[in-house]
């Protein structure tokens, strides 16, 4: 199994480190070339505006999501999470809009939008998970799709569609492993499936 990194700008040096722990391949995607061979990809956090021109600059921006929509296994976290949503209150900026649902950026204000706090999260099993927010968007609503895995205060933290995962956090700058697991486990399940009706 490979998953690529987005590696145009942001945390990718923190995503490979954890992949690399797990055991997974993790390959920087830098362009088009790139693409092929990976059976999931990250999309770290960084500055979705900065991000977003680079993709369009080495014409990434529709071919990631055409892969999206054929169903490729893609994990957002932060700047990630803005570019996988369909909508961006009160922006056009650049995304690829494969998640149905309505993201706030830089929407905890200019106190809150960096904390951490330990949350418990039903999907990741018994044990809390530390929530590290960094000048974090967060989800306002979801679409019929999407399901949301993590609320706080009635703002959306943590999604999921499909094969798409998308997090408000940083969960590469923590010690735990659980959430990449998660993200790995879905890109196993699409991997042996494949293997099975190849
Ligand atoms: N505020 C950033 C943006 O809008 C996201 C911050 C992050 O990725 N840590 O792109």
């Amino acid at each position: 199994m490979r998953i690529g990194i987005l590696a145009l700008q942001g945390a990718v040096r923190e995503h490979r480190v954890m992949l690399r722990r797990l055991g997974v391949d993790a390959a920087d995607v830098l362009n088009t070339e790139d693409l092929c061979g990976i059976d999931g990809l990250i999309l770290p956090g960084g500055e979705s505006t900065a991000i977003g021109k680079l993709l369009a600059r080495y014409a990434l921006l529709e071919p990631i999501a055409e892969l999206g929509r054929r169903g490729l296994p893609i994990f957002g976290t932060c700047a990630g999470l803005i570019l996988l949503a369909k909508h961006i209150n009160g922006s056009e900026q650049p995304r690829f809009g494969l998640m149905d649902a309505w993201v706030e950026r830089n929407a905890f204000g200019r106190q809150l939008a960096s904390f951490e706090a330990d949350m418990p999260v039903p999907a990741l099993g018994g044990e809390p998970f530390r929530i590290i927010c960094i000048r974090a968007p967060y989800i306002d609503r979801v679409g019929a799709g999407a399901v949301p895995l993590l609320s706080y205060e009635g703002k959306i933290l943590f999604a999921e569609q499909g094969s798409l995962l998308a997090a408000s956090f940083h969960p590469e700058l923590t010690g735990d492993t659980r959430i990449h697991e998660y993200f790995i486990s879905r890109v196993a399940g699409r991997v042996s499936a494949a293997a099975g009706h190849g």
